[in-house]
């Protein structure tokens, strides 16, 4: 029997409170908070058809802050131009968008909530998201709706509890996936909220570094060559399923080529759909072989799996966050003799004696993004080269957070805590990793021409 279509939307959206829908408001609210796109957004189009149900007017409200802890010029840019393209999209349908720069997102939403009838929002995965939301929605009147339009399958219906191999996980995932890559249509709004006045102080630059001239936040971190944005990341999915994806199994991890499909920015600013990515992708293959396998077990197995790991591991940014049997071998091995130990800022500045690492940490500071193989090795050598592990843990994080357009992510905790044990096996015993899984330089040597790697990153311009 065919899995119902609109069941699977519907699972996609969870009431977070237990209030009703209150007729006598004046308008309702979409806050678009992680899903940051027009285009095959779950979260809009249930906002548009519940404004259409209740005939009241839309509006999609987009809080901007120099509060953040991690907020900085590289990623902001990066993250407005998706959003003014989202803006122009959404009000080509009628829609009001609202751009509001706002000093606490959570005051804001409630006092601006407290005219809507409901408030509905993005599903977030991250400790600090998930308690603004549920604050928020603990003391409105309204009902508070979690759409969950970043991912293939709904994290709680994959699992109830955190999968401690990737192998379980996508069985699980696998099992459940045709019911959800489901195409979803655009649902005509009936209410052209475009001239409504909702009473927002709202930001109506065009420009998305004009935007940041009105922030004071860390201007310090260079702008990346990525552009943000929906039109962008359909560029990047062409380029990579007419000219990459036939080779990817092969050429994946080599840094010194190009073959991975750099939507990762996109996808952690919701400028793209994963299933979006997922449908155009069969759409072109006539069948699914080890190359599309293997693109899907990153884009839906591990990516997934990296929600999974946030959403129920509260220390998932933590060193705490690792299995015991890592935690206890490189405690063992704490007090072993390193050979090199590095400051932060002889990290961040690619200080080391090490040529590939400090070419890997190059890549990050000029481009925003570093190739997957080399954020492994990357990641393995902070822990050998300083003090102590949960150290080099902070340290990973911080400048992954700091650096990386798609940092401050699910897969960001999952990846370094990936290099910590997690979701791995005990190796054979060594000094410093214990039985934690070592990289070597001479393994690079061996897997590709990272001499090729190392001129490539030199003759990136910034
Ligand atoms: C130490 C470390 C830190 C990392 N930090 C981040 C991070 O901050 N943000 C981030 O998005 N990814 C992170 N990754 C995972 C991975 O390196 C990137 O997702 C990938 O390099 C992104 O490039 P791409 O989109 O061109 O990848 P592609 O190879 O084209 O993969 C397509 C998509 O699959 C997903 N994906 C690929 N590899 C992984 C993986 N190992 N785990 C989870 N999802 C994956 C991503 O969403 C990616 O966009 C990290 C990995 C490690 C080892």
């Amino acid at each position: 029997m065919e899995f119902d279509h609109d069941l699977a939307f519907r699972n996609r959206i969870k009431l977070i409170n237990d209030k009703t829908i209150d007729r006598t408001k004046k308008y309702i609210i979409y806050w678009m908070a992680h899903s940051h796109r027009a285009n095959f957004n779950h979260g809009l189009e249930f906002a548009i058809e519940l404004s259409n149900k209740i005939k009241k007017p839309l509006l999609v409200y987009f809080p901007i802050t120099d509060r953040y802890k991690f907020s900085n010029i590289r990623y902001y840019k990066f993250m407005l131009d998706g959003v003014l393209e989202a803006k122009k999209f959404i009000e080509d349908r009628g829609i009001r968008f609202v751009i509001e720069k706002v000093e606490d997102v959570q005051q804001r939403v409630i006092e601006l909530s407290k005219d809507s009838a409901a408030l509905i929002t993005d599903k977030p995965y991250l400790k600090y998201f998930r308690k603004l939301q549920k604050n928020i929605a603990d003391s409105l009147e309204i009902p508070v709706f979690q759409v969950e339009s970043d991912v293939c399958v709904p994290v709680e219906i994959v699992s109830y509890k955190q999968e401690l191999y990737a192998f379980n996980f996508r069985r699980k995932i696998y099992s459940l996936l045709s019911s959800y890559l489901i195409p979803l249509s655009a649902r005509e709004p009936k209410i052209k909220s475009i001239n409504f006045d909702f009473k927002v102080n709202e930001l109506t630059l065009k420009d998305s570094l004009e935007i940041i001239d009105k922030l004071s936040i860390d201007k310090s971190v260079s702008l990346s060559p990525f552009v943000g944005g929906y039109t962008q990341a359909k560029r990047f999915l062409k380029e990579f399923i007419e000219n990459k994806l036939f080779k990817y199994k092969e050429y994946r991890s080599h840094p010194e080529l190009d073959y991975q499909s750099n939507l990762s920015p996109y996808l952690h600013f919701g400028q793209i759909s994963p299933v979006e990515i997922v449908l155009e992708i069969l759409s072109n293959y006539k069948h699914v072989d080890d190359n599309i396998n293997s693109f899907f077990n990153e884009l839906i197995v591990w990516r997934e799996l990296a929600r999974n790991f946030c959403y129920y591991n509260p220390n998932y940014n933590q060193y705490e966050g690792i299995p015991d049997w890592a935690k206890k071998t490189l405690e063992e091995h704490k007090n072993d003799k390193r050979e090199y130990v590095y400051t932060l800022e002889e990290f961040e500045n690619a200080k080391t004696h090490d040529e590939y690492w400090n070419a890997a940490q190059l890549e990050l500071l000029k481009t925003g993004k570093m190739h997957n193989y080399m954020r492994m090795y990357w990641c393995k050598k902070i822990i050998e080269w300083t003090e102590d592990p949960k150290q080099a843990f902070d340290i990973a994080c911080y400048l992954n957070d700091k650096y990386e357009l798609d940092g401050r992510d699910p897969n960001s905790y999952a990846g370094i805590s990936w290099c910590f044990g997690t979701y791995d096996r005990p190796w054979k015993e060594r000094k410093i990793f214990g039985k934690i899984r070592y990289m070597s330089a001479s393994g690079l040597e061996s897997k590709f021409d990272i001499k090729k790697y190392v001129e490539k990153v030199k003759r990136i311009k910034i």
